[in-house]
């Protein structure tokens, strides 16, 4: 068996250990003669493995009492008109910063259902960048106050929040879900798709503070109300019990590995060997500024259509899969989530450094 190191945005790597976990349990989980895809989400069984998953991600991201974790279905996408249906709701009003495709596209839904407020955009330089916030175009009764905290396309992160005073701060964190330590009581609900730190496609994790919840409007699909969820522990109809159950042994796996601490030690690490590569490189450039730069996802460019497009192959050839950048930057990025091994990372600089001497 030759596994390859996946780049990929997501659906993306997991740890071989959870994947060896789940192998061996596939036929006969813990003695009860059935595989986990095959068992009621109603039985004793899964029910330890779902508690298990939000016992877990609670001690892990350190999340207080007063926040409900929901495991969902529709994927992050979803949650673009869950969030307004169930929060804008007070003044009708809401705060976007437009930072990528995601917080574009969530900005755009919101606007079916009350006033967007878009307090500032990247847009003007294909989102290389976070922009600075002038607090005087914060709309200071918003219901809410939006922002993807990862941008996956793009590679920018927020190292520093927006101080938003009373409005709940609501953030995408899809592409850096338990990447790193984050304090949840600076905001109102913090959300993501799973299948690209966490667990295979089909679940999205969405942490709520509880005093939000049960104000929905009277349109809202049940199946959207976050409280529907809430008040069910998540059962109200069947989960993704098989991807929940993966995200419980991920979880596990970054318990024994030092928590999130650890993860962000590891991920600083491997991020740095890519960024002074890329910064000491002739060949190749970084896209992102600096001082923007996401420990995850890692945009990077030659200045020829032709090189990127044959380093891509030849990279795939060597094993380093699924480094074609998205259609809007072009080039390449490299996504450098938990479970990819610092010997990935150091396998890709490697094979850039022989590319760069064989194409100077
Ligand atoms: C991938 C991604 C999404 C879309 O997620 P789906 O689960 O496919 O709907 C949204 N936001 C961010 C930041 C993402 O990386």
């Amino acid at each position: 068996m030759s596994r390859v190191y996946n780049f990929s945005a997501g659906p993306s790597m997991l740890p071989e250990e959870v994947l060896k976990i789940a192998a061996a349990e596939m036929l006969d989980y813990h003695g009860c003669g059935q595989s986990v895809m095959e068992m009621s989400h109603r039985s004793k069984v899964f029910d330890d493995i779902i508690k298990s998953a939000e016992a877990s991600l609670r001690e892990l991201m350190r999340i207080p009492d007063n926040y409900k974790v929901l495991f969902l279905q529709g994927g992050a996408s979803t949650q673009f008109a869950a969030i307004p249906l169930n929060f804008m709701n007070g003044s009708g009003k809401a705060d976007y910063v437009v930072t990528g495709q995601w917080a574009k596209k969530a900005a755009a839904e919101a606007k079916k259902y009350g006033e967007v407020n878009i307090v500032a955009s990247s847009a003007d330089k294909t989102f290389s960048y976070i922009p600075k916030l002038d607090k005087a175009a914060f709309t200071p009764d918003a219901d809410y106050f939006y922002i993807c905290m990862n941008n996956t396309i793009y590679g920018t992160v927020y190292h520093e929040l927006p101080g938003t005073g009373k409005v709940p701060l609501i953030a995408d964190i899809s592409s850096c879900f338990l990447s790193e330590p984050l304090d949840v009581s600076k905001f109102g609900m913090l959300y993501g798709g799973a299948q690209k730190n966490v667990a295979p496609a089909g679940l999205t994790i969405c942490i709520i503070r509880e005093d939000l919840l049960g104000h929905a409007r009277d349109i809202t699909p049940t199946m959207l109300d976050y409280k529907t969820h809430a008040d069910a522990d998540s059962l109200y109809n069947t989960p993704p019990c098989y991807t929940i159950y993966i995200c419980k042994l991920v979880l596990d796996w970054l318990k024994e590995n030092g928590g999130l601490e650890a993860m962000r030690e590891r991920n600083v690490k491997k991020a740095k060997l890519l960024y002074d590569y890329l910064d000491n490189s002739k060949l190749f450039r970084g896209t992102v500024v600096p001082e923007d730069r996401s420990l995850m996802n890692v945009p990077f460019v030659t200045d020829s259509d032709e090189l990127n497009a044959k380093f891509v192959k030849e990279a795939a050839e060597a094993g380093l899969v699924n480094l074609k950048g998205h259609r809007t930057v072009g080039g390449m990025r490299a996504s450098i989530y938990n479970a990819m091994p610092y010997e990935g990372v150091q396998a890709l600089v490697d094979f850039m450094a022989k590319f760069e001497k064989e194409n100077a």
